[in-house]
């Protein structure tokens, strides 16, 4: 849980820290709202993967499944600034399969907390893997990181691609092409 009273007293040393006058009009709130804004930007911390992943459903189908342009906002966690960018979940069934919008929540419980786009993507990937025991799963993520864009070398339109590839996936380099080739 966000101590919301912890994140407001940070917030009030970090607007002192820089110079600023807490006591101005535009400031004043300014601690309280923030706190208010990372309840919800960490509130992955409170969730887990298998709330969202758990409930599935019978099937014989096993043809990979590809859920593709999944929006996500995450905090670096060595600069506490966003990344953001998209999500694109394959995994071959095995016997189960989950509703669709169960992915994008698995990936908003990895994303809503501090995190590196690295383990963020291993993180679903291992969450698919061990809760839906699919034969397969790749997660590949393409995202902007602002501590590189707005501020150090400062290089907008840069993205950083993060793949990982679990159980089927891992062995077979023509699986991987044809997630590729859909996400294109
Ligand atoms: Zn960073």
């Amino acid at each position: 849980m966000v101590d919301k009273a912890k994140v407001e007293a940070a917030i009030q040393l970090l607007l002192e820290g820089i110079g600023e006058d807490i006591n101005r009009e535009g400031l004043v709130d300014t601690p309280a709202r923030v706190a208010r804004m990372y309840e919800e930007i960490c509130g992955g911390l409170d969730e887990t993967a298998e709330e969202h992943l758990s409930k599935t459903f019978t099937s014989s189908n096993s043809e990979m499944v590809i859920e593709k342009d999944i929006t996500f906002y995450s905090l670096c966690e060595h600069h506490l600034m966003p990344f953001y960018g998209k999500a694109h979940i394959a995994y071959i069934p095995n016997g189960k399969v989950v509703g669709l919008s169960k992915l994008a929540r698995t990936v908003e419980v990895f994303a809503r907390r501090p995190q590196i786009q690295e383990q963020l993507t291993g993180q679903i990937a291992d969450a698919i893997m061990e809760i839906l025991k699919p034969q397969g799963v790749m997660v590949y993520m393409e995202a902007e990181h602002m501590c590189m864009t707005m501020r150090g070398v400062k290089k907008p339109g840069a993205k950083t691609i993060t793949t990982a590839c679990r159980g089927a996936f891992a062995e077979n380099d023509s699986l991987k092409q044809q997630v590729f080739w859909a996400i294109k």
